[in-house]
């Protein structure tokens, strides 16, 4: 079928405008759906996230009653759930919790003293130094020092300890070549590590200390020479320390934390990125430690994907103001496998940690925009689709009874004459009927009409009877009904008219038409019959009574009016 059958009419062009409206809309909608099912999962502030009701409960079950925090709370009288890593994890833990400010759901005083019984100044101090160890009986460690600091700055405890002896011990463990090194990694000795230097930042950091009353700038400094001769120029990346191959992701966010927190690095545009040797640094990340998840992994050139290396890398490019570099979506439906079917995060406390802080270092990219507009142009496609059906429904509608009403108009119309017909008439006379007292009738008949027909032939019959008929429409008045009875005869209808009244209307016609000049034929002349009803007559009574006056005047000699 030809396009043009489907784009002629009017009708045809509202459809389809209607039809496209409404599959845009529908298309809009699943844009939407997309991705408010992708966005869904961010934090947006100010509001609860789906996953924190079901992680906190998980998470506040697994406060042991001395404070701490562990993976499993079956085992809480084991006299062994108390580890070298119960520290970390109840820091973990914390973090979560003040992420969903459901910090008032837990025991805070066994904590805060379970803290404050590990806290205390190394063996060989000297001088006013103290900090944490992991257990009351190991040492004190940058680690665990890192972890306590941030427990309690969480708890708004930092208040019950000393925090310049806690800074002097943590300045304790910084080296000649500027890194730090932390008794928690007894591997490396007294080696300086990006890790022990990260801590020792980081901590600094929490305590509020790291400024250069504190830390010498020149103690900055060696640090910022130090996280420069971690880097590996060959790999492009960051050691462990300087002179070993880089191995691990970790080690990048640690230098990362190295530089940044560092007041002399503040302030000076684009200085973190040369620190860092960004853009080389982003193109090896994203090129050793990417999987085929597009997340990242722990261990270079590895294709085992690692929330926590995700986690360091994203909150990383967050500061950075990088999250370009990283595959967000990816990312995000990465997270999402480790909910459980309750939407929370309750695999295990490093997990649900690494899951929820990457979620927010992402929030940002919770694009409300373009969900906002993507409601809008649904919204705004299915108002347009549904305006134009109503349109287009109302146009067929009106259509419809257009055609109807020409059919009717025609049914009750005389095709030569344009008059009224007898149908009509039938109508109106039973219209007058129910509304007046009393109606005329007034049949008009042409004379010798059948002579103009054999002489002139019937066309010019045709033109005269439409010539009379203007005649006689120009004449009646808009109260009465005139109508072509059949042939060359017409009848008028007049309501609430006396007989007389009839009589003397039709004298009226009767004398116009004599006078008047008629095309081909000249003058014609009209006899009158007329009748008159007060009672229950038939339309059908009334025109033989009419038409029996009709016959006397035809027999007085015709152009004439007769009432019987
Ligand atoms: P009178 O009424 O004066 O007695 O004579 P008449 O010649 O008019 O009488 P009759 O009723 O016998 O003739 C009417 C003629 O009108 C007959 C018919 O052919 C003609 N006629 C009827 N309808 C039409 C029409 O629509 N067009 C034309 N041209 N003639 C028609
Ligand atoms: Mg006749
Ligand atoms: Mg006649």
């Amino acid at each position: 079928m030809r396009l043009g059958f489907w784009l002629n009419s009017k009708r045809m062009l509202l459809l389809w405008a209607a039809i496209i409206c409404a599959v845009l809309a529908l298309f809009f909608y699943q844009k939407y759906r997309q991705l408010d099912r992708y966005y869904s999962i961010l934090p947006v502030e100010g509001e609860t996230p789906e996953y924190a009701n079901g992680t906190i409960k998980w998470l506040v079950k697994r406060q042991h009653p001395d404070g701490y925090f562990v993976s499993n709370p079956d085992l809480f009288d084991e006299p062994s759930i108390l580890n070298k890593e119960s520290v970390r994890l109840t820091r973990y833990a914390v973090s979560v919790l003040d992420e969903l400010d459901a910090l008032d759901q837990i025991n805070k005083d066994t904590l805060i003293q379970f803290l404050l019984k590990n806290f205390k100044s190394p063996s060989n101090a000297i001088g006013n130094l103290k900090g944490f160890s992991a257990l009351p009986n190991s040492p004190v460690t940058l680690r665990a020092t890192l972890d306590s600091v941030i427990i309690l700055r969480k708890l708004e405890a930092l208040g019950m300890i000393d925090s310049e002896a806690v800074a002097q011990l943590i300045l304790a463990y910084q080296n000649e070549d500027g890194g730090f090194w932390d008794p928690d990694y007894p591997e490396f000795g007294k080696q300086s590590t990006l890790k022990a230097t990260s801590n020792a930042v980081l901590s600094l950091v929490h305590l509020d200390k790291l400024n250069s009353m504190v830390v010498s700038p020149q103690s900055q400094q060696l640090i910022n020479q130090f996280i420069a001769d971690s880097w590996s120029s060959d790999s492009k990346l960051f050691s462990p320390f300087p002179g070993h191959p880089p191995t691990s992701s970790y080690d990048i966010f640690d230098a990362w934390v190295s530089v940044y927190y560092l007041p002399i690095n503040q302030d000076k545009d684009g200085l973190h990125n040369k620190l860092l040797y960004l853009d080389e640094l982003i193109e090896s990340i994203n090129s050793k430690f990417r999987t085929t998840d597009k997340v990242y992994s722990e261990e270079i050139n590895s294709d085992i994907s690692s929330l926590k290396a995700t986690r360091l890398i994203s909150t990383m490019m967050k500061h950075l103001d990088k999250l370009e570099v990283i595959s967000v979506p990816d990312i995000v439906s990465f997270i999402k496998d480790y909910r459980d079917p309750k939407m929370a995060f309750t695999s295990n406390i490093y997990t649900a940690h690494s899951a929820i802080k990457t979620l927010e270092a992402l929030a940002s990219t919770r694009e409300t925009d373009s969900l906002k507009l993507y409601k809008v142009l649904t919204f705004s496609a299915g108002i347009m689709a549904i305006f134009l059906l109503v349109i287009l429904l109302t146009h067929q509608h009106r259509e419809t009874s257009r055609r109807h009403r020409d059919l009717v108009q025609k049914a009750q119309t005389d095709r030569l004459t344009s008059l009224h017909n007898r149908y009509y008439l039938e109508m109106q006379f039973q219209r007058y009927y129910d509304s007046f007292s009393h109606m005329a009738y007034i049949l008009i008949d042409v004379d010798h009409f059948k002579s103009i027909n054999d002489q002139l032939g019937h066309l010019v019959g045709d033109e005269v009877l439409i010539e009379l008929s203007e005649l006689l429409r120009k004449n009646t008045r808009k109260t009465d009904t005139l109508a072509r009875w059949g042939g060359e005869e017409f009848a008028i209808l007049c309501p609430e008219t006396e007989p007389s009244q009839a009589e003397t209307l039709a004298e009226k016609l009767r004398c116009i038409i004599e006078k008047s000049q008629f095309n081909h034929v000249g003058h014609i002349t009209c006899s009158f019959g007329i009748s008159w009803t007060a009672n229950q007559q038939t339309l059908r009574e009334l025109y033989l009574k009419a038409d029996k006056a009709l016959y006397q005047s035809k027999r007085n000699g015709r152009n004439r009016v007769t009432y019987l």
